[in-house]
């Protein structure tokens, strides 16, 4: 999974978010890239792009606002959130594996930056919004986990089988492994990811 950075302008202070309890998802009701997404955002009056990634429908991952700051895109749930778009309109659209499988695996890349598990959510969860549409496939993502992650890296071959039972008792929930481990697996899964 590589999420492709982006280097926008904010036109006012963006603040640090002093937690993080939820994931919410939302659609894009449309298509397009990353950028004009920020531009409309602009236009609303806010510091840029609302949202914390954008998944394309090729299943392209690009940042919005850095993930420690205070997103803009669920009214009252943006001081505990991450806020991810989807390219698309679910109302009528059918997501495609590929943008399906990077929803997942963003979700458990985040849980894993924070170490933990994160609710899940809709936008329509919090307000009257049809957001993400009635096509959005939001049981199948929601089961995305740090297992999505560490599955990911077994099938690419980027662990270490000296370190298996680890993994074993992480898989099965029982414990985790150190978080310096963690770290160690996904920087040697950056390292083979760039060096392609
Ligand atoms: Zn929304």
């Amino acid at each position: 999974m590589k999420i492709f950075d982006t280097y926008f302008k904010w036109t006012g202070k963006l603040l640090t978010r002093p937690l993080t309890r939820k994931i919410v998802l939302h659609h894009r009701a449309g298509e397009g890239d990353v950028l004009s997404i920020h531009n409309t955002h602009l236009k609303n009056g806010w510091s840029g792009i609302g949202y914390h990634f954008y998944v394309r429908k090729d299943g392209s991952i690009y940042r919005g606002r850095p993930i420690e700051k205070v997103g803009a895109h669920t009214e009252g749930n943006n001081m505990d959130s991450v806020g991810i778009c989807f390219e698309g309109n679910f109302e009528k659209d059918i997501m495609d594996k590929a943008q399906l499988e990077s929803g997942r695996l963003l979700i458990a890349h985040i849980e894993e930056c924070y170490g933990r598990k994160l609710e899940i959510k809709r936008h329509s969860d919090f307000g009257a919004t049809l957001c993400p549409g009635k096509n959005f496939p939001f049981e199948e993502i929601k089961k995305a986990s740090c297992d999505d992650l560490v599955s990911k890296m077994f099938s690419d071959g980027v662990i270490s089988f000296s370190n298996i039972r680890n993994w074993e008792l992480f898989l099965s929930g029982k414990s985790r492994p150190k978080a310096e481990y963690i770290r160690a697996v996904i920087k040697r899964y950056q390292a083979k990811n760039q060096s392609q």
